[in-house]
C-alpha cells in the first residue's frame, strides 16, 4: 500500500482514483474548483470508440484554409495569441505527416479495444448503474462524395475493433431520427458509439465515490517536488503534502507542473462551446454528428447539449459565445424544431497535444510521478482506460506497449 497524491479531480484524475483506492492505496486527490465545470463535466458525452484518427491528418490540413476564414465555423484560432501557439501548431503540422497519422491510429486503436470493458469495471468499483447507453450515433453529411469518403473509411475502422456501420439514403437517416427535417444527402450510422447519461452526473458520482473512500482535498496544486523522502505536492498557500508517488493529472493546467520537473511538454487548449437545454421538449434517440460543420448534438437525461468546434487559444483567453450561438443557428437548418432561445452556454477546454496521443506514463526521471494528461477529445472514452493503466504502472514500472504515450516523445533533444 502507497500514499498517493493526484492533482486534478476531472475525469482521469477521478478515475485513475478509483483504480489506486481499489487497489488498497491510501489516496488524496486535489482539485483547485471541485464545484467547477472543466471540460469533464461539460463535454459531449460520448464514448467515441471509432474515434482513433489524429486531429492532424492529410485531409484535415486541407480543409482547415476554408474553416479559418470563417470566424464561427469548425475551427477557429484566436490571432492574438497565435505567438503563444505558434511551437504547438508547428508541432501539429508535422503530426499531419500520413507516416505519423498512421501511427497515431494504431495507438489509439490499442487503446480503444478496452475502453468498454474498462467503463464497466469503473462502473462496478463506483458503484453506479449503467452511466453509459448504447446508442450508436448518426453522422450526417451535406454531400454524396463526403458520404463516399466517409463510409469507406468508417467501415475500415469498424472492421477493426469489430462493430457495425450503416450507409443511409436520407429517408432511412430520418426513419430513425424523426426531427432531422432539412436537406441531407445521407447518414451513417455507427454503432461503435455509446452515450453518457449525463456528464456531470458521471463526474460528481466519482468524486463522491473519491470523496467517501480517500481524502478530496479542495486546493490547488503549485507544485511536485521529489526529493529522496518522497513526492511533495505543495498547494498554492505554500502547504506542503507528502506522498510515496505522485499523479499528475490536471488537465490542460498539467504542463505548469510537468515544466517544473524540468520536462518538455507541448500541451494547449482546443477550446469547444456548447448550450444544454435541460427538459427539451426535442428528444433525439442517438447522436448526431454534423459532419461538415465540427459539431454534435447529444441527448441525454432530461438534456440535449449542442456543440463542439475547436478554437485554438490560450486557456485564460475571454470566451466567444457568439460561436455556441452559431452551432445552434446551423442545427435549426437540419432541426427546425431546436429552440432559438434558451439553454445554458459553456466553455471548455480540450488539453491537446498536437500528434492527438494523450500523455499515460511515468515520468522518465522519476518513476514514483505519473502522468496522465492531454486526452483532447477523447478523455470521457479513455478516463477509464486510463485510469487503469496509471494503476498498473506504478506496480509494473514502465511498460513498451504504452511508449507511444510517453512524454518521452517531447524531450527529443534535451537531457533524455
Ligand atoms: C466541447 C467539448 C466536447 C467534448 N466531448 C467529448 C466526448 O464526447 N467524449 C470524450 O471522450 N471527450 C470529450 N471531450 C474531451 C474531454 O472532455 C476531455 O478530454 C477531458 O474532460 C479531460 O479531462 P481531464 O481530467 O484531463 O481535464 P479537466 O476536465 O480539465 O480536469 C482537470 C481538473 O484539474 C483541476 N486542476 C487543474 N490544475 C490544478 C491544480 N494545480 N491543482 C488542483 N487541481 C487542478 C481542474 O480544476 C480540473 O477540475 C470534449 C471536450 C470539449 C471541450
Amino acid at each position: 500500500m502507497a500514499r498517493i497524491g493526484i492533482v486534478g479531480g476531472g475525469i482521469i484524475g477521478c478515475a485513475t482514483a478509483i483504480h489506486l483506492i481499489a487497489r488498497g492505496h491510501d489516496v488524496t486527490l486535489f482539485e483547485q474548483d471541485a464545484s467547477g465545470l472543466p471540460a469533464s463535466v461539460g463535454n459531449a458525452g460520448i464514448m467515441a470508440i471509432p474515434e482513433i484518427d489524429p486531429i492532424a491528418r492529410p485531409d484535415m490540413l486541407l480543409s482547415a484554409p476554408r474553416w479559418l476564414a470563417d470566424p464561427l465555423g469548425p475551427l477557429t484560432l484566436r490571432w492574438t495569441d497565435l505567438p503563444a501557439l505558434t511551437p504547438w501548431l508547428l508541432a501539429f503540422l508535422r503530426s499531419a505527416r500520413p507516416a505519423q497519422a498512421a501511427r497515431t491510429r494504431t495507438a489509439l486503436l490499442g487503446l480503444m479495444r478496452t475502453v468498454l470493458d474498462d467503463h464497466r469495471h469503473l462502473a462496478e468499483m463506483a458503484s453506479l448503474v449503467d452511466p453509459v447507453q448504447h446508442t450508436g450515433a448518426m453522422t450526417i453529411f451535406d454531400t454524396q462524395t463526403a458520404l463516399d469518403a466517409a463510409f469507406r473509411h468508417e467501415s475500415e475502422t469498424a472492421r477493426l475493433l469489430g462493430f457495425a456501420v450503416e450507409r443511409l439514403s436520407p429517408a432511412e437517416v430520418r426513419a430513425r431520427i424523426p426531427a432531422l427535417e432539412g436537406a441531407l444527402a445521407g447518414g451513417i450510422f455507427s454503432a461503435g458509439y455509446h452515450t453518457f447519461r449525463h456528464p456531470e452526473t458521471f463526474l460528481r458520482a466519482l468524486q463522491a465515490h473519491v470523496r467517501a473512500r480517500a481524502t478530496l482535498v479542495d486546493a490547488s496544486i503549485a507544485a511536485v517536488r521529489p526529493s529522496a523522502d518522497g513526492i511533495t505536492l505543495t498547494t498554492s498557500a505554500g502547504v506542503g503534502h507528502s506522498f510515496d508517488k505522485a499523479v499528475i493529472a490536471a488537465g490542460v493546467w498539467s504542463r505548469d507542473l510537468v515544466r517544473g520537473l524540468g520536462l518538455r511538454v507541448s500541451l494547449e487548449t482546443e477550446r469547444g462551446y456548447n448550450t444544454t437545454f435541460t427538459d427539451p421538449h426535442l428528444t433525439l434517440p442517438m447522436p448526431i454528428f454534423f459532419s461538415e460543420h465540427g459539431f454534435c448534438a447529444t441527448p441525454f437525461d432530461n438534456a440535449l447539449r449542442v456543440g463542439g468546434a475547436v478554437e485554438l487559444a490560450r486557456p485564460d483567453a475571454p470566451a466567444n459565445f457568439a460561436r455556441a450561438k452559431a452551432m445552434r443557428t446551423k442545427m435549426r437548418r437540419y432541426v427546425p424544431a431546436l429552440p432559438e432561445t434558451g439553454g445554458k452556454e459553456w466553455m471548455g477546454r480540450r488539453p491537446s497535444t498536437p500528434d492527438s496521443l494523450p500523455v499515460i506514463g511515468l515520468s522518465p526521471d522519476d518513476p514514483r510521478i505519473a502522468l496522465a494528461f492531454g486526452h483532447g477529445h477523447l478523455g470521457l472514452t479513455l478516463s477509464a482506460t486510463t485510469g487503469r493503466l496509471v494503476a498498473e504502472l506504478f506496480d509494473t514500472g514502465e511498460q513498451p506497449a504504452l511508449a507511444p504515450f510517453s512524454i518521452r516523445r517531447f524531450q527529443r533533444g534535451t537531457k533524455t
